[in-house]
């Protein structure tokens, strides 16, 4: 396992924000995850797990705890009647995990490409994008609990997936670390009619190429146009969830001319629209950028400090519910001080020994 201490959170996340982590605790094997956990718990510090930092955000006071990131690597295949199981420890990287699947000819996954982010994390809100979720093929993942301190394999219909949820973000959400995740593909090829926007791009190039390997490029070409590079731009890409509604709040919202997707996964109304209509769309609210090509998507131009952030998201948040009456939701996750240690262990820095 590697210790770090005293890691500016910003230098973590893709957001680039946050103060001090206390702890950050790197594990390169199964047995190093109770021994992190547990020095957590003697001490009394709260835990946080880490993947990537592409969908979480640091807070400027820091965090009095630990961090603790999955660094296993590796993925195990099993042959199946129709193709793989991919076995894929939580620390590879899950655009890599698409890349192996795709030269493979697996489907199932191309449509998430490019989604930044370890594939610990893939399963905790169940990332998705056009069209296919993580859910769609996964069967199991290996956890580490930290209420009893055992090793677990927990299967889909433990996970309770929904839009942008699991068991892991909301009933049993920080109880488990999740080690490995588990996937069953197919050999073939994603089913048409595509999602919309992978339709029109194919329509206007011409395309006939819809192998895995064929829609992982597509998508690669639509997010690019689309959506920041988080090593180039400051992003946690879409910081708003879409607004999804019941059959009866579809109608009316219908009725008021709000434009209502009605998709496999339910009515939504994508909350970019909302952020146009309010005129926010393309603008600098406290050095964070709302994107001119995804309004959903803010980018950390030249935020000085979280605060920054937390001021542009009131007056987004604020103008769209005077206007419409819906609340956005946020879709990262914030990295917060819930509990203060008792016990600082001593510490070394420049100013000696602390005790
Ligand atoms: C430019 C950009 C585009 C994006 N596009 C999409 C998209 O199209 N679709 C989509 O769904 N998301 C998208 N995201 C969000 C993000 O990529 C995903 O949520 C991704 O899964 C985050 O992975 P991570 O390793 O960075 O997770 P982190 O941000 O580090 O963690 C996210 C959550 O998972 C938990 N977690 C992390 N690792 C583990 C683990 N091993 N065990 C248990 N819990 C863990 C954390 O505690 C936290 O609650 C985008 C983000 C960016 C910056």
């Amino acid at each position: 396992m590697r210790v770090n201490e005293n890691i500016l959170i910003s230098s973590l996340t893709t957001m680039r924000l946050g103060g001090l982590a206390r702890y950050v605790l790197e594990i390169e094997k199964p047995k190093d995850i109770p021994d992190a956990f547990g020095f957590a718990k003697q001490y009394n510090f709260p835990t946080f797990i880490l993947g990537y930092g592409a969908n979480t955000i640091g807070r400027d006071e820091g965090f009095n705890g630990v961090i603790i990131i999955n660094r296993m690597k590796g993925i195990t295949e099993e042959k199946t009647e129709t193709g793989f199981k991919l076995k894929i420890m939580g620390g590879e990287y899950w655009d890599n995990v698409v890349a192996h699947a795709c030269e493979k000819h697996l489907t199932g996954i191309e449509a998430l490409s490019k989604i930044p982010g370890l594939t610990g994390a893939a399963p905790v809100q169940n990332i998705g994008a056009y069209g296919q979720e993580v859910a769609d093929t996964l069967e199991s993942i290996e956890v580490f609990d930290t209420t009893d301190y055992t090793f677990k394999t927990l299967t889909k219909s433990d996970l309770n997936f929904s839009y942008r949820k699991s068991l892991l973000n909301t009933t049993a959400k920080n109880r488990y670390f999740v080690i490995s995740v588990t996937l069953n593909l197919s050999v073939g090829e994603m089913k048409r009619p595509f999602y919309n926007s992978i339709e029109k791009y194919i329509s206007e190039n011409n395309l006939t190429d819809f192998s895995p390997a064929g829609i992982r490029q597509i998508v690669s070409k639509i997010r690019a146009e689309k959506l920041p590079d988080p090593t180039e731009k400051a992003s946690s890409g879409s910081f708003f969830k879409n607004v999804y509604l019941t059959d009866s709040e579809a109608e009316k919202a219908e009725e008021k001319g709000y434009p209502v997707h009605r998709g496999k996964d339910g009515n939504k109304i994508n909350a970019g629209w909302f952020i146009e209509q309010v005129g926010f769309k393309g603008q600098l609210l406290h050095g964070i950028r709302v994107s001119d090509k995804a309004a959903l998507v803010l980018i950390n131009e030249s935020a000085k400090s979280y605060n920054d952030l937390k001021k542009a998201r009131a007056e987004i948040v604020g103008k769209v519910y005077d206007k419409f009456g819906y609340w956005l939701e946020q879709e990262p996750v914030e990295i917060v001080n819930t509990m203060s240690a008792t016990y600082i262990p001593p510490i070394s820095n420049k100013y000696g020994t602390l005790e």
